[in-house]
Formats: structure tokens, sequence, C-alpha cells
């Protein structure tokens, strides 16, 4: 990882008209200070959409979105808009606006709208269904004609529902196959149709077996066998919120041609261990520089309460070793993360 030009991350869910002007005082006062150079701003359905207003269910607009990609400009940070793609199309059997609008496209229309975890995690969208990928497209390059952006994050983690055995497309093919089909289909718009870089998240790409990792961080299905059939410039971002043994996700990725960004949440000492972690690993691979960086990425509602919070808070507010409820221990980790990659 070469110094000087680390990617140092940050990720948040954000879809809010309310909270535009809140959001760019924490960008201005929170995150350019602290070097943060990409901003992965998570909108899903929020985006307010002028060509499927039947799938917007938030209030973040276009103007919005400009509004949003200028203050980061004048701050050289690069925005990197997140749309869920493939998977989380709702959460347990609720169906998000996608699917209410289009239920001919969920891949399980038979699960029941109140199923929860642990008998069902949440709904995918097909991937076969001839008329998926015009709709993701539209949805897509609205997002990022709005924001400006040249590069574009399809999320996909944590799918679950694939190759449902009741899927009249999908029945009895390797899931492998098709979560390989789903990307090479975004990356043939993202890429090489509209020339913008194609991020995502890596954990359905990870062997569970051969990582050690449990199922949420790594693959028991099948879909890692993706790997060796999607394009390696694909950003991967490889997440891991709590200290482990060992990462040996990011030397695998190196080494079979794929940049990666490492990314943590609020634990500072599991953000520090991995962030240390990768780097040994990407030095003893051939192409260290591929270890782009590190993202922090925070999972918490943000609300005008929580940008204050963090505007008033400064590096000395808290030492290492104190124990700190989430948001506190977000900033601390936002805090040391940054400078270790400085
Ligand atoms: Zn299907």
């Amino acid at each position: 990882m070469k110094k000087t030009d680390s990617v140092k991350a940050f990720h948040l869910r954000f879809g809010s008209h309310q909270l535009v002007e809140p959001f760019k005082q924490f960008i201005e006062k929170v995150l350019a200070p602290k070097g943060i150079n990409q901003l992965i701003i998570e909108c899903n359905t929020s985006f307010v959409f002028e060509k499927h207003p039947e799938i917007t269910e938030g209030t973040l607009t276009k103007q919005d979105a400009r509004e949003i990609a200028d203050v980061c400009k004048r701050h050289g940070i690069r925005v990197i808009p997140l749309f869920q793609c493939l998977g989380h199309q709702g959460w347990g059997g609720a169906p998000n606006s996608l699917l209410k609008a289009y239920p001919e496209f969920d891949e399980t229309p038979h699960i029941p709208l109140d199923a929860k975890w642990p008998d069902f995690f949440c709904r995918s969208w097909c991937p076969l269904h001839p008329e998926i990928n015009a709709l993701a497209f539209d949805l897509l390059g609205e997002i990022i004609d709005a924001f400006d952006a040249d590069a574009m994050h399809v999320g996909m983690d944590e799918v679950y529902a694939l190759a449902d055995d009741q899927c009249p497309r999908c029945k009895g093919k390797e899931r492998g196959e098709l979560f390989a089909k789903a990307i090479n289909d975004l990356h043939g718009y993202l890429v090489k149709e509209r020339g913008v870089q194609m991020y995502m998240w890596a954990d359905r790409l990870n062997d569970s077996e051969a990582t050690g990792y449990n199922r949420w961080e790594g693959d028991t299905f099948g879909t890692h066998k993706a790997i060796s059939a999607i394009p390696t410039d694909i950003v991967l971002m490889d997440w891991h919120y709590d200290p482990l043994d060992s990462y040996p996700s990011i030397g695998i990725f190196l080494e079979k041609g794929f940049s990666v960004i490492p990314s943590c949440w609020y634990k500072t000492e599991a953000a520090v261990d991995f962030l240390k972690e990768s780097k040994r690993q990407a030095v003893e691979t051939s192409e260290p520089d591929r270890l782009l960086g590190m993202a922090v990425t925070s999972w918490n509602g943000w609300n005008q309460e929580a940008f204050e919070k963090f505007i008033h808070l400064t590096s000395s507010s808290f030492t290492r070793e104190e124990e700190l409820g989430e948001l506190d221990e977000l900033y601390r980790t936002l805090d040391v993360i940054t400078k270790e990659l400085s």
C-alpha cells in the first residue's frame, strides 16, 4: 500500500432530504479534516428516481445528490453511491419498494411477508428474470448521473436467497454461476457501458471452508465459486468487524488480481488488527499496491443528533483503551484508522 495515496473511505446509509444540511456539515467538519478521500453513500431505494418513481421510498433528490457531490469535490473526496443489487431487497419476508412494484422479480415469492430470521434472511431479485437488468441499469444510471459519480458500489453482501427450488428460471442452477452472471451483467453496464469503476462487498466470494470464516463473512452455499468468473477490475470491499485469528481473504483476493479495501466497523481494536494483518499479507504478495487502504463502515441510523455529536468530538475526546458506546467508538475508530493510513 502506498502511504501517500491510501484510500481512506467512510460508508454510511443516507437517503434523507431533511438531513442534507447536517450531512454536508459532517462532511466538511469531520470527514474532510480527518482526511477521508472516498465516501460511500448507501442510498438504495431512498433516492427519488425520476424515471421510476414507483421505486422511491425515501426523500433524497437529484439536487441533494448534486449538492453533496459538490461539497465532496471541494474537499477532494470521491463519492461512491451504493445501491443494493440482487440481495437485500427488503428485510426478513418484507419486500422493499422494488419488489413491491415488481413482484415478478422476486426470487422467493412463496416466502411469507412476515418471515423472520432464522427462517428467512431477506429477499433477492431473480438474476435470470429477462427484465430485471433493464430496471436495475435505469436505477444505477440515474444515481450515477445525480452524483456525477465515476464509481458505483453494487452491494451484494449476504445474498442467501439464490437458485431457489421454486424459481422456474433458477431451480437446479449452480449458485456460483448465478452469482457470477449477476456480477458480470452489472459490470457490463457500469464498467463497459458507463465507464465507471465497480465496487462490491466481498463476503459472498469468501469460501468459508478455506478461510475459516462464519456464514456471514464467508459463503457456505457455493457463491464463492464466482470468484474465478468475474473481472478483476472490480474493487472488493472485504468486511470483518470482530477480531479474528487471521483474515486470509485479503491475500487470496490480492493473489487473484483484485484490488481490495478491507472494511471495519466501529470496534477500534478489531479495525487496527485487521488493517495491520492486511498490510502484512499485502507485503507477502507480489502486488502490495492493490491493497488500496481501508474503509470505516457505519450501520447506525444517522440523524441530526448523531451528525452534531461527531462535529463536536475531537481526537483527544477518548483514550485508546476506554470502553465506549457504539457511536463514540465509531468516532475513535475513524480517528485512529485515518491516522494509521496517513
Ligand atoms: Zn430466479
